[in-house]
């Protein structure tokens, strides 16, 4: 049954993410330590958009027990592959509200909510697919308003605590907290900082909503020193991507 070829290509490959793995749990655990944390109130979101299955088999033999996708088709079709995994999966991308019914089914928490018509869609989908409350955090745009926008997506800063109650009002979803991206090229340091402040002022309404996903492979140390409670990284762990996502 077994091919000897992919055998050894998958050996080959795991030593490789076990060894880049092992180096960014080190990291991760010496910047939350820097800011006076414990590493285990940081949580690693590996970041395993346009790799294969095979791939996140390997990471949740090493202990990884979350992943992030950004494309709903893709993610759908990932998880029916790895289904028995003991993994939580994370939807980091911008979602369609035609699209939220491909991911309810399978995804444990969607950093990316950042409209009010996603929060109707994504609600109503919750509720049609009978599972239990999604969580939720409000994705809030970081660009500077001078910077060129790279539309990744966000509310603005100052609509944000208005969409988080929109979410926290519903049935289907549950308020988790806030999400961000910073801005390519500059320093990231103020953007982290802005989405701290945001993440307060709505914690002031929703103690529990107390996630702050932010950083990823190029800047999550920065991200740690503003409060990132988890972290997305890619590249960092599985490599450069061979084509854009
Ligand atoms: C791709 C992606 C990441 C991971 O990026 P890397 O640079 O590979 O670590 C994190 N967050 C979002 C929203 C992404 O789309």
């Amino acid at each position: 049954m077994s091919d000897p070829v992919s055998e050894v290509a998958i050996g080959q490959r795991r030593l490789e993410l076990a060894t880049r793995l092992a180096a960014v749990r080190q990291s991760i655990a010496d910047a939350a330590t820097a800011t006076g944390r414990k590493p285990s109130d940081i949580t690693l979101v590996v970041v395993t958009k346009t790799w294969p299955p095979t791939d996140v088999r390997i990471l949740a033999d090493l202990g990884v027990g979350d992943v992030g996708e950004n494309r709903a088709q893709e993610a759908a079709a990932k998880h029916s592959k790895c289904s028995e995994l003991p993994l939580r999966w994370h939807f980091i991308g911008q979602l369609q509200t035609n699209k939220c019914h491909l991911v309810v089914d399978f995804v444990d928490l969607v950093h990316s909510v950042d409209r009010s018509s996603l929060v109707t869609a994504l609600d109503r989908s919750v509720l049609q697919a009978r599972r239990e409350p999604l969580m939720a955090l409000v994705q809030v745009n970081l660009d500077a308003p001078s910077s060129v926008s790279v539309e990744r997506g966000g509310v603005a800063p100052a609509q944000a605590l208005a969409l988080a109650a929109q979410i926290a009002s519903t049935g289907g979803l549950i308020l988790g907290g806030v999400m961000g991206v910073a801005p390519l090229g500059v320093d990231p340091q103020p953007a982290f900082e802005q989405l701290r402040e945001v993440s307060e002022a709505i914690l002031d309404e929703y103690p529990s909503a107390t996630i702050v996903s932010a950083g990823m492979s190029g800047d999550y140390v920065a991200a740690i020193n503003a409060g990132a409670t988890h972290v997305r990284m890619g590249a960092a762990v599985l490599g450069r991507r061979a084509y854009l996502e």
